[in-house]
């Protein structure tokens, strides 16, 4: 038959150049890239591995780690050795970690320049080395630490102001025939950091690593993130992303992922369609909801499952998905691509969807 179109997205990649973060490539026609930072020590190098090994199990693509102290630039080599996916060292102040970390072997580094006294002296420096060891960089301007220039000039950290440092950390790099860096020009207001991200990217063609700093605990910054990046990626602008939550960083790539997902940015794999509930309903619809989800729960199979509380949207809705179940006086029927194949209780529901799902994902190949 003829081969599946790719889903739609709501607009095409802007053209970026491509940079090497390690084995990850940014930019470029590469997928969008989901990132996250440990909340480990650094230098406890087993409990770091530990979480970067949980990230990766996530599906997370590049982690980054901080490297505030000698010990935790110690460290790096290590970490870099085991760790299965790219790591990039996070360097605020201390010039002399980001010639540790690239000796170190990391994939990537990030620089605050705001950060960095007396960073401008440095660069043609770092560019030689990471040049030399194929480290790239990111510039990571943060509206936090506004380089106080800029600071004064606009008073606050206002769009054109991040965007400003931003360009002005590029070139310094350009000038040095250094072109292996992605940006990212962070705000904890979404509106203040999808513009900034805007007019960056009139401004060059380089990668943008997109991230909404101090979002916020989970539900706030899920919220924020999701707006800030949808609004962004939907005009085709991000080449990686991170979303920051005061919660586990797990977290962070479930919801990055998620992201991605909901715009077709990567292939939706779980994927349950579940009504809302209302007065209709004939079933407990949030609790058959969330006894799905954990039990599917790390399914990696694309997979539609609908879980609906009465059959006014129910069956049309089951028949849609490849899986799915209409509840209606003490049953639910179970459709399996748009067949009922049987009615049972509402108390066999759950296991039945379950062991229905197992059995498509091992007809499609992986359960
Ligand atoms: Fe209400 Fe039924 Fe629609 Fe669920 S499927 S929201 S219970 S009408």
């Amino acid at each position: 038959g003829m081969p599946a179109l790719p889903p739609p997205t709501l607009a095409p990649r802007r053209k970026t150049r491509q940079i090497k973060v390690g084995k990850v490539l940014v930019g470029g026609d590469a997928p969008v890239s989901v990132q996250s930072m440990t909340t480990t020590k650094t230098y406890e190098v087993d409990t770091t591995l530990q979480q970067i090994a949980e990230l990766t199990a996530a599906g997370c693509d590049i982690v980054r780690v901080a490297c505030p102290h000698q010990e935790d630039a110690d460290a790096l080599a290590e970490i870099v050795q085991h760790s299965q996916i790219p790591v990039i060292a996070d360097i605020h102040f201390q010039p002399r970690y980001v010639f540790a970390a690239i000796d170190a072997g990391c994939a990537a580094v990030r620089v605050n320049p705001g950060n960095i006294r007396k960073f401008d002296d440095q660069v043609k420096e770092i560019a030689a080395a990471a040049k030399d060891r194929g480290t790239s960089i990111r510039i990571g301007v943060n509206a936090g630490s506004l380089d106080p220039r800029l600071l004064k000039k606009y008073g606050k950290a206002t769009p054109e102001a991040l965007v400003e440092s931003a360009v002005w950390e590029a070139s310094l790099f350009e000038e040095h025939d250094f072109h292996d860096f992605k940006i990212s020009v962070k705000h904890n207001d979404p509106v203040v950091m999808v513009k900034a991200y805007e007019l960056l990217s009139e401004r060059g063609d380089w990668p943008l690593h997109l991230g909404v700093t101090e979002a916020g605990p989970a539900f706030q910054g899920t919220i924020k993130s999701s707006v800030a990046f949808g609004a962004l990626l939907s005009k085709g602008i991000g080449d990686t992303i991170r979303v920051s939550l005061s919660a586990p960083p797990v977290e962070e790539v479930k919801v990055g992922l998620q992201i991605l997902q909901s715009l077709n940015l990567r292939e939706r794999k779980l994927e349950i369609v579940s009504c809302p509930s209302c007065g209709r309903a004939q079933v407990d619809v949030y609790t058959l909801a969330e006894q799905v989800t954990a039990g599917l729960e790390g399914m990696e199979v694309p997979l539609r499952v609908a879980v609906m509380g009465c059959v006014v949207n129910g069956p049309g809705e089951a028949r849609e998905a490849d899986l799915g179940v209409a509840s209606g006086n003490g049953k639910g029927q179970i459709f399996v691509k748009g067949e009922v194949i049987k009615t049972v209780p509402e108390s066999a529901i759950v296991e039945t969807l379950i062991e229905e799902a197992m059995r498509i994902a091992e007809e499609m190949g992986e359960a």
